[in-house]
């Protein structure tokens, strides 16, 4: 007799002040239920109506075992679709499709895709300073705790600096100024290399903050300190420019954390315009479509860094990682520590009174636990004690403006 899907529940909490969504399939079988990441951390009851609304009333009854079919259908039946709402609502179920899957199998998620390729999961994470030295100090404090690839950055994205004032009447925004930032971020990259030598992997995101000409200068200036990678040097809106990047430098390049569409990847993937692909898994829709991205890249000698934010359930990051052991092209996996001096307010303690089997982080390496399906599992009532934000949350780093107060897209 076949297992279907008996109710779907979606939980909504934020135990580090980031709006998380979390999806729970729960099947005829009792007892036997999946987890899924639907986190939208900025439009979240867009989500969650789309899931209790549009998704439930058709999947009920379902056999959980058609995940390929349940994913083709829910994707189609709105007509319009591949958008960041609809793409998390189905990355919610078709990850929790996944975890029941595991269970039914008794394997974990990276034997049902084949088997390890590693033992643990090299992962980079962030090195924040207000200036260039307190993100050299962080640098070190990170290097202590055993990481060997960094991320580093001063001021937020963009720098957050200005020489010109802004002109009367300005509005409210995250004023920076593209040449003190390229500027400023150079001399950062001076001193690492000149403080730590060649022994760390440095990366470095650019946030789209820049031109397209401006991109494919910085890119060129930046290969003297041979980046692991630069990450979105350029908006998807002007992706098309990459090729302009190839032509001048050899820095290698990472892109894709916006992406929703598969025509945002496709030509970059097949043109060997990008250097390692940096989905956000939930956003185009879960584990089925990304397995098809993984095995494209392959092919093409692209290598994964999926997007492991602080907006992200530790249900995601498992699944990151379990896609991370199990990918021969596997490249590297972000990772946000607590001692980032990042943007987050981490409260570790907070996250795991509500997620058990969080994937364990030493000496730079990311453990899964073995258990079958994702592994992570959710206290519904500790969920309870750190509900949302209604209506989202508005950072300033998501609110760019040029010193003149023209609005960038971040
Ligand atoms: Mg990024």
């Amino acid at each position: 007799m076949s297992v279907t899907i008996r109710n779907i529940k979606v939980i909504c909490c934020a135990p580090e002040k980031i709006n998380l969504v979390t999806v729970k399939v729960e099947t005829s079988e009792p007892g036997l239920y999946g987890l899924g990441c639907a986190t939208f951390a900025h439009r979240h009851l867009a989500v969650v109506t789309a899931i209790e609304k549009y998704l439930t009333p058709y999947l009920i009854g379902r056999d959980v075992s058609y995940i390929e079919d349940i994913w083709q259908s829910v994707t189609g039946m709105s007509y319009w679709r591949n958008g960041p709402v609809l793409n998390n609502a189905i990355s919610g179920v078709d990850m929790a499709l996944w975890d029941i899957k595991g269970k039914m199998a008794g394997m974990p998620l990276y034997e049902l895709f084949g088997g390890k390729c590693r033992e643990a999961v090299p992962c980079y994470t962030h090195a924040e300073g207000a200036d260039v030295e307190e993100t050299l100090e962080r640098v070190g404090q990170l290097k202590e705790k055993g990481y060997r690839y960094i991320r580093a950055q001063t001021g937020g994205y963009g720098g957050s600096e200005t020489i010109h004032m802004p002109p009367e009447g300005a509005l409210p925004g995250d004023y920076y100024d593209p040449k003190v930032y390229m500027k400023k971020t150079i001399r950062l990259f001076e001193r690492l290399r000149e403080k730590f030598g060649w022994e760390l992997e440095l990366c470095h995101d650019v946030h789209e903050r820049l031109q397209p000409a401006d991109a494919v200068g910085f890119a060129k200036e930046m290969e003297r300190f041979k980046l692991f990678f630069l990450e979105d040097a350029l908006s998807p809106e002007q992706a098309g420019w990459f090729k302009q990047i190839r032509r001048h430098c050899t820095t290698p390049l990472a892109m894709g954390e916006l992406f929703n569409n598969p025509n945002e990847w496709l030509n970059l993937i097949k043109e060997r315009e990008i250097d390692y692909i940096r989905i956000h898994l939930s956003q185009i829709g879960g584990i089925t479509p990304v397995k098809k991205v993984i095995a494209l890249c392959d092919a093409f000698g692209i290598r994964t860094a999926w997007h492991g934010p602080v907006d992200l359930t530790p249900v995601g990051h498992a699944v990151n990682a379990h896609l991370d052991i199990s990918s021969p092209n596997f490249g590297i996996q972000e990772w946000t520590d607590s001692e980032s001096g990042f943007y987050c307010d981490k409260n570790p303690e907070a996250l795991h009174e509500i997620f058990r089997g969080i994937p364990k982080v030493k000496d730079g390496y990311i453990y899964l636990n073995g258990k079958p399906g994702i592994g992570v599992d959710i206290n519904e009532e500790a969920a309870k004690k750190y509900p949302c934000t209604e209506g989202g949350i508005t950072w300033g780093w998501m609110l760019p403006r040029l010193a003149d107060g023209t609005s960038v897209r971040p």
